[in-house]
């Protein structure tokens, strides 16, 4: 698709503009919009959209993450869409990139210097911040996918005025984003709230962390399909009762012991499997969420859907441009 393309590549179309802008009037015009960059990293699929700065997304494409390829090629995978979606700000939205926001599956370096997604083997400490303000030429910002989906769904979605909660993500991998007194937590390396990690099963299945009975390990789409030989998208009902178990017994844990009161959950496996999964889960938290604080927590699908993890990158290089214009150190 690349290769016999016939359009400008992003960086051409916008210094095209640029300069014809300049020659006109000096500066660019003021009804040109600006807009974030917002790129997901997930463990099968890449996307790339634009958001404004009210949080919509007006554009986006998708590509499936070839696992033959190496290191190169898969960010080569991200390049594609990655300039087509800024040739497409200029040219379709009147529109002008002003940050890059990404949301990658971990682990992660903060802001996404490297990253190293469990589920993309070849990419092991990759360069990825790097490598992308290479190609746009604009400020990148990062985070863990999960960790933006918070920031989306506490900014425009259903943790909308809450301020403890979680969000996480159960699909090809298992994450979360946890925020406490109004703050998402960082943690020492920039990596709290894998709650994929949290031990469900004792004794279960390895995980890919190296630990046995993690929840990913039991309630990931990869996961469950080598438990059950089905694929996750034509699950059995007692399939979906037991990851939304799983999931409710997981977050239970996390919720007694940070006094939150609402899960915010995403992601492929959960929102397809629907209401049986969150009446399992929302039974296994209520059964283990007995404290006086934490009885009443509820578990609730993500409003966002499948906008989310974008709306999250998306918000993600929003954050970056603020704490960058206040001075802050820019994490
Ligand atoms: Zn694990």
């Amino acid at each position: 698709m690349a290769a016999c393309r016939s359009e400008p590549t992003a960086p051409e179309a916008i210094r095209a503009l640029k300069n014809r802008l300049t020659l006109i009037d000096g500066h660019y015009p003021s009804q040109l919009m600006d807009v974030v960059l917002a790129i997901d990293i997930g463990g099968t699929k890449m996307a790339a959209g634009l958001m404004t700065m009210a949080g919509e997304l007006i554009d986006f494409e998708r590509v499936e993450i070839d696992h033959s390829l190496n290191a190169a090629g898969v960010f080569a995978q991200l390049r594609e869409i990655v300039e087509s979606q800024l040739a497409r700000a200029v040219g379709h939205h009147q529109a002008r990139p002003v940050v890059v926001g990404v949301g990658s599956a971990g682990p992660v370096t903060p802001n996404c210097a490297t990253v190293s997604p469990l589920n993309i083997a070849v990419w092991r400490d990759y360069p990825l911040r790097d490598r992308l303000q290479a190609i746009t030429q604009l400020p990148v910002y990062g985070d863990l996918d999960a960790k933006a989906l918070a920031l989306a769904e506490g900014w425009v979605g259903a943790a909308v005025g809450r301020k403890n909660f979680m969000a996480m993500v159960v699909s090809t991998g298992v994450g979360g984003g946890i925020v406490i007194d109004g703050q998402l937590l960082d943690g020492a390396t920039g990596n709290a709230g894998h709650i994929g990690h949290v031990i469900v099963e004792p004794n279960g299945r390895r995980c890919v962390c190296g630990a046995r009975g993690c929840l990913e390990a039991e309630a990931s789409g990869p996961a469950i399909e080598a438990i059950t030989g089905r694929s996750p998208t034509e699950p059995t009902y007692d399939i979906m009762v037991r990851t939304g178990k799983l999931v409710g017994r997981a977050v239970a844990s996390v919720c007694n012991a940070l006094d939150l009161d609402l899960v915010v959950v995403g992601g492929s496996v959960a929102l397809g499997f629907g209401a049986t999964f969150f009446n399992a889960a929302q039974d296994s938290l209520s059964e283990h969420c007995q404290l006086s604080f934490s009885r009443g927590v509820r578990i609730t699908p993500a409003r966002l859907e499948d906008r989310g993890p974008l709306i999250g990158a998306g918000a993600v290089g929003m954050r970056g441009m603020h704490r960058n214009a206040r001075g802050a150190s820019a994490r």
